[in-house]
């Protein structure tokens, strides 16, 4: 897991660097594609299919620009601007081992409200791999997530969670990003060996998310905008590793 997590930030860091005005996601989507090759691994998202969607997922990448919240199609047609923010969310599996990890990149210079977004979902992860370790409950850290991305003003997607991850890239349990009645009455106890994909995605408005007729791309309802930030953490003793950690 280790090799597949330093596979998808080797993709993610070099994607972070392209990403600038003028470029368009499907190019970004190709040399993540390239990477994967090189590396002999297996890009995750491309084929994924969805009861809500004809059509498999096209993409290697998610790109997902301002008020896209996931699950973004890598596009010809779509052209960075300065003033957006692009999350891109990527996963591999390489030796039966999966990694997904996403990231928000500020494209050209942004506005205060749109680096104050980035950066309080950021944080928000940050809480999260700070609190992460043997003998605690995950609720107990979600509270914490909760409370510091609510009190910055911003709100916590509901319909997109974390998950665990192994041999595949969504195993059990699921990874909540808030408090809820179902975490607590079905809450995870953090052991050692545990791998989990921690992903808060946060609005800059309200919480409600829709689906766009392609059967993906989930945007925010009141077109706000929306950051996503994850990586791929090992409970270990005393603490967790970050399997995705760019260096
Ligand atoms: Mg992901
Ligand atoms: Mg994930």
């Amino acid at each position: 897991m280790r090799r597949a997590g330093a596979v998808v930030a080797g993709v993610l860091s070099k994607l972070q660097e392209m990403a600038e005005p003028g470029v368009t996601t499907a190019q970004l989507d190709r040399v993540a594609l390239e990477m994967v090759a090189e590396a002999r691994a297996e890009a995750l998202f491309k084929g994924v299919r969805s009861p809500q969607a004809r059509q498999p997922f096209p993409g290697a990448i998610c790109a997902s620009v301002n008020d896209e919240v996931v699950h973004g199609i890598p596009c010809e047609t779509t052209v960075l601007r300065a003033g957006d923010l692009l999350s891109v969310d990527f996963g591999v599996r390489l030796g039966g081992y999966c990694g997904d990890s996403a990231t928000t990149v500020a494209i050209g210079e942004v506005s205060p409200e749109k680096r104050r977004l980035m950066d309080a979902t950021k944080g928000m992860l940050d809480v999260a791999i700070a609190e992460a370790r043997p003998g605690v409950r995950w609720s107990q850290i979600a509270r914490k997530m909760q409370q510091y991305v609510e009190d910055a003003g911003f709100s916590i997607v509901r319909d997109f969670v974390g998950h665990g991850i192994g041999t595949k890239m969504h195993e059990e349990p699921k990874v909540p990003n808030f408090v809820s009645r179902e975490l607590l009455a079905d809450d995870i106890f953090l052991t050692e060996g545990m791998v989990l994909a921690v992903e808060p995605m946060v609005n800059a408005g309200s919480y409600h998310v829709r689906t766009l007729a392609n059967g993906w791309t989930v945007v925010t309802k009141d077109g706000k905008c929306s950051a996503h930030f994850e990586h791929t953490i090992a409970i270990v003793k005393g603490g967790c590793d970050v399997l995705t950690a760019r260096v």
